[in-house]
């Protein structure tokens, strides 16, 4: 199979590096997760940042929240397969120790670390450590004298503010996230900030919810965005185990045809033609069993032999049901023709005969 075709986008943004993870400037979107585990527990967390990384993040966001955090992620740092993101609360001082630490980026949130020679201290600490910084934003943290703007222009004007302060040291190192939960809000804010400043921007629909409706929120925002240009690496906030949140990130690159990882796999919903064949259970079983395939290829489920392969056409491989049998196809064209129960297998063995794969 052909590799398959990524969407161009416009280059909207400069680029910056969090370790040697580039972002932005047309580089691909990186995907980010967060540990859910206490970071002192090192153990655990280390465990939790390769499954990460397994699952394909490219970074990993760990919670600096205090001195005894601080010294776990210490070790952490030097155990990880992937660079890592400290992530600031409200106390300044674990940014300069993060940094110090080997932190790939610190993300902080200057809106809550207090005065602005606090975030100027965190910057100086980059500079002097090579380390980049999330200068990030939310709805929440909004300064005061903002308050009285729309709630879009208020993510921006504040955002704006802390991009100037660092521009204004010549620290350029940034990224930036403008989060809210509201769709409509997070997307014009992005819109918006993108027409001031071409730093690189973090995505993220924040507090999404869980694995579903979170899933469709993140893919409702970034839809709007990234085919524009418009982000460059994500995240997708699900009220889940995090590990979850990378397939998702995955199938919304991948719809976007943006960044591809593992096949695709396509199905009808199925109706009275499918004569008995159980397509759902089918698509569900041939999705259970590419998992461990990397390559991005299509592959169809489809309930008959009337429409299945003529819609499908598109797909790589494919089965059609039939009453006690069933169709392999490719590309639309049959390959075999098999009993109900040989289906699954039929079509596994046709997978592993391209030696392209
Ligand atoms: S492919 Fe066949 S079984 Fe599936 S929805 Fe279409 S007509 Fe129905």
């Amino acid at each position: 199979m052909a590799e398959a075709a990524l969407r161009e986008r416009p280059v909207t943004s400069r680029q910056i590096k969090v370790g040697d993870v580039p972002i932005g400037g047309g580089a691909q979107v990186a995907v980010q997760s967060m540990t859910n585990t206490m970071t002192y527990d090192v153990e655990a967390t280390v465990q939790q940042v390769y499954d990460l990384n397994a699952a394909g993040a490219d970074l990993v966001r760990i919670s600096v929240n205090g001195s005894k955090a601080l010294k776990g992620f210490r070790e952490v740092v030097w155990r990880s397969p992937v660079p890592l993101i400290a992530d600031i609360h409200f106390d300044y001082r674990m940014a300069l120790g993060a940094a110090d630490a080997g932190a790939a980026c610190v993300r902080i949130n200057p809106g809550n670390v207090g005065s602005d020679d606090r975030y100027r201290r965190v910057i100086e600490k980059c500079q002097e450590t090579g380390t980049a910084m999330r200068i990030g934003v939310n709805s929440g943290s909004v300064e005061k004298r903002f308050w009285d703007l729309p709630k879009a222009e208020a993510l921006v004007a504040s955002a704006l503010h802390k991009v100037e302060i660092a521009e204004e040291m010549d620290f350029f190192d940034f990224k930036v996230s403008l989060k809210a939960s509201h769709v409509p809000e997070m997307v014009e804010a992005n819109k918006k900030f993108r027409e001031y400043s071409d730093a690189p921007l973090h995505l993220g629909v924040t507090e999404a919810g869980t694995k579903l409706p979170g899933a469709i929120k993140s893919a409702a925002a970034l839809g709007q965005l990234l085919p524009y240009g418009i982000g460059d690496t994500i995240r997708i906030s699900l009220a889940e185990d995090p590990v979850e949140e990378i397939p998702v990130a995955y199938h919304i690159l991948s719809a976007l045809d943006l960044r591809h990882r593992g096949p695709n796999v396509i199905a009808c919903p199925s109706c009275a033609r499918t004569l008995g064949f159980d397509v759902i259970g089918m698509a569900a079983k041939v999705e259970e069993g590419l998992k461990p395939f990397e390559d991005h290829f299509t592959v169809a489920v489809m309930g008959c032999v009337v429409n299945g392969p003529g819609e499908a056409r598109d797909a790589d491989y494919g089965v059609a049901g039939g009453k006690d049998d069933g169709v392999i196809f490719s590309k639309g064209q049959p390959l075999r023709k098999v009993g109900r129960d040989e289906i699954y297998d039929a079509l596994f063995e046709e997978i592993a005969k391209d030696d392209r794969k």
